[in-house]
């Protein structure tokens, strides 16, 4: 059986739905997943900032104490190139000669004796001893660049074995007055200076410190591998930055070693640049564990909020149905399965409120069974039910448009709502459940239904109980004309819509 009707917006205090609930859920556990991610992110660029000051304090330090060594270490070599230019200085014996051309620099730990070469490159001079052996340095690098270029300075040469020794070479022009070449004066610093140099230094692990000359040829590095020594990093692109800026970082990918880290550099100007490194690794170890931490504790935490979620969730929408079913079986007739009057009152209420707003017809057909009184003596009361449900279906099958509304209005009575029906209409409507019925019933017991009719285009602040009124009124008008008919009647005072 198909029950007509609309379904009408019950009233019910506001709750919270199963939807909001989940989307509560959702915002909430993103938004916390958002703070979470944020202060992690903040702690991990703390993690960063912190590396970065320790790689740029131990470059600053270990470049101040290399570039105070080279300052002193050239002081010499400077003195030794102007004093070299005094007429005398050929003419005193050799040790006044060596008194006057060394002082005691030359003599440091780490530092290696001083050699003076002149223009042919042959040794002429050397403060370890007054009569050196015969040396030709015309060959070397340091050599050549002052012969060739007069304005070269201080030179430091590649990391080189000078003299048995792993050094590198410092040297300086001796030229006269008029700019001729007179040779060049020389020292060395030893490699065991920057492993003493490091070796005083507590480095975490994995930790580097590469010391760099200014044409990117790496002079010593911790941690040391002779194979590292001499190589050429100037192409490496964060290393041609740290030799041409006075201060910055770049993220190596781990040229020498392959281990990826935080490079720092402070006075990328001077003649030896240090960068100071640390493996990304150890500077995020800290903030990983606890990242881990924290990120297991939110897992689980979302995993509880989601699962406690959708329970809820699933609970509610059980007992939104049950309510949804509870309130269905409210409002329908158990003999027939129409609607019941109650639903009915509720339905007319609202209907009236919108053919009101919108200015369109409403029609009621009220509709009785006729001698039912006597259908039952006749038949007995289970046959009665039967026509009852009989004449429900009849009903149904003949209002099929959503939103018409068909109720059991009580015992033998029905009710059908039209919304946008006129009477002319719903008349139509009406003899088609007049036939229906008629023609349905047995012959042996014949059953008849008179209908009353009754519609209106609601005016402003009417009450639809004029509409109950009327179609009662022609109810009754039809049975007392003998029933087994419909009869329409206007509404009083009221717009009978055409
Ligand atoms: P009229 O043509 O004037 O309507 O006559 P009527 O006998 O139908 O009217 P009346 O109001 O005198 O009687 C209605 C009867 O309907 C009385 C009651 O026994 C019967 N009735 C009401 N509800 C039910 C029901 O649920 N089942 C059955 N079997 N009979 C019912
Ligand atoms: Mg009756
Ligand atoms: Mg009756």
């Amino acid at each position: 059986m198909r029950v007509a009707g609309r379904p009408v917006p019950a009233k019910r205090p506001s709750r919270l739905s199963a939807k909001t609930l989940i989307i509560s859920a959702i915002s909430t556990v993103i938004g916390f997943s958002a703070i979470c991610a944020s202060v992690m992110l903040d702690l991990r660029r703390g993690e960063e900032v912190v590396a970065h000051q320790s790689l740029e304090n131990l470059a600053t330090s270990i470049d101040a104490d290399i570039s105070r060594n080279i300052e002193l270490y050239d002081l010499s070599l400077r003195n030794v190139a102007s004093n070299m230019l005094l007429p005398e200085i050929d003419e005193v014996s050799k040790p006044i000669r060596q008194l006057i051309l060394f002082d005691h620099a030359a003599t440091a730990k780490h530092f290696g004796a001083i050699q003076v070469y002149d223009a042919t490159g042959h040794l002429k001079v050397d403060s370890a001893s007054l009569d050196p052996q015969p040396e030709d340095r015309s060959g070397e690098g340091y050599f050549q660049v002052h012969r060739d270029n007069p304005d070269v300075g201080l030179y430091i040469s590649r990391p080189t074995l000078y003299r048995s020794t792993y050094a590198i070479v410092l040297s300086r022009r001796i030229q006269a007055a008029d700019g001729r070449f007179l040779g060049v004066v020389v020292g060395s610093i030893r490699f065991s200076y920057f492993h003493e140099l490091f070796g005083r230094l507590t480095l975490g692990p994995g930790d580097s410190i590469t010391v760099l000359r200014h044409d990117g040829t790496v002079i010593m590095r911790t941690p040391f591998d002779l194979d590292d020594i001499g190589k050429n990093l100037a192409r490496v692109p964060g290393v041609a930055r740290a030799l041409t800026e006075p201060s910055g970082w770049y993220a190596s990918a781990g040229t020498l070693d392959n281990v990826p880290r935080l490079m720092v550099w402070r006075d990328g100007t001077k003649p030896l640049v240090v960068l100071a490194g640390k493996p990304w690794r150890e500077i995020y170890r800290l903030w990983r564990t606890e990242a881990i931490r924290i990120g297991a504790t939110m897992l689980a935490l979302i995993v509880f909020v989601v699962a406690a979620t959708m329970i809820a969730a699933r609970e509610m929408m059980r007992r939104t149905e049950a309510e949804a079913r509870l309130e269905e079986l409210a409002a329908t007739d158990a003999l027939t399965g129409l609607k019941n009057r109650r639903k009915f009152d509720t339905t007319i209420e609202s209907e009236w409120s919108r053919a009101m707003r919108h200015h369109t017809p409403l029609a009621l057909l009220m509709i009785d069974a006729d001698h039912f009184k006597s259908y039952n003596d006749n038949h007995g009361h289970q046959a009665g039910d039967q026509m009852l449900v009989g004449i429900a279906i009849c009903i149904t099958d003949s209002v099929r448009r959503a939103g018409d509304c068909a109720v059991r209005y009580g015992g033998e009575e029905f009710a059908v709502l039209l919304p946008g029906l006129s009477e002319t209409y719903a008349l139509r409507v009406a003899e088609t459940i007049r036939l229906k019925v008629q023609s349905w019933s047995d012959e042996a017991a014949p059953a008849t239904v008179s209908v009353g009719v009754a519609g209106v285009t609601p005016a402003r602040d009417s009450d639809w109980a004029d509409l109950l009124q009327a179609a009662d009124k022609a109810l009754y008008a039809a049975k007392a004309a003998g029933r087994n008919r419909c009869i329409v009647t206007a509404v009083p005072a009221q717009p009978v819509a055409a």
